[in-house]
């Protein structure tokens, strides 16, 4: 089920999407047509249902202490949870941009599950978002949430208003980056970078 957030009201929703269709010169009333306002009304109620959550309530429970961790993915201290999917809004042009979200950290005292990060990146992702900052937000989060001793966040994504209009560039996605604390530094951040980007055995 779609939670529909606090302030979300689908139905202004549905009479914005009845007008912006007279405005293109739509007949509202076609059979086709009859159920855009409300699928539309669904969608957005879904694509900004993150406004109405704090991305923190997810990196309450921690799962465990530093130390504990062994899994394929951890490199000395780091913590690395890759291909994230996400899906956020464009708040330039309200059209999606879809992607995958890796993040790592060093932890300080606290593990939460990797559920719990694929959780802050939906919430975060969830609202009129730009990349950058959306690359920024769930950076802080973690930061605040988890009280590591580093944290890097990078996210690659397809964006509709690059893909879609103008010279329609189909194929090139951007990618972004932001870093806090020991992921800072170039030596520990090139390290990781190349987890990332190692799709084979460890
Ligand atoms: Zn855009």
């Amino acid at each position: 089920m779609v939670s529909l957030g606090g302030s979300i009201d689908t139905d202004r929703i549905e009479a914005a999407v009845r007008e912006l269709l007279s405005a293109i010169g739509e007949d509202v009333d076609r059979p086709g047509l009859a159920d855009t306002p409300h699928r539309v009304g669904q969608a957005y109620a879904e694509f900004f249902s993150g406004l109405a959550v704090d991305p923190l309530t997810h990196l309450q429970e921690p799962v465990g202490v530093a130390g504990v961790v062994s899994s394929p993915s951890t490199l000395g201290e780091v913590v690395l949870v890759r291909d994230i999917d996400f899906r956020s809004i464009c708040e330039h042009h309200l059209l999606p941009f879809l992607g995958v979200a890796h993040v790592a950290y060093m932890p300080g005292e606290k593990i939460v599950g990797l559920g719990d990060i694929a959780k802050v990146v939906d919430t975060l992702a969830s609202r009129p978002q730009l990349q950058e900052r959306l690359t920024e937000e769930v950076t802080d989060a973690l930061q605040t949430g988890l009280v590591p001793e580093g944290v890097l966040v990078v996210m690659d994504a397809v964006h509709g208003c690059v893909s879609s209009r103008g010279v329609r560039h189909t194929r090139s996605s951007t990618v972004t980056l932001a870093s806090r604390g020991t992921l800072s530094d170039p030596v520990r951040r090139a390290e990781v970078m190349a987890m990332i980007g190692s799709k084979g055995d460890y």
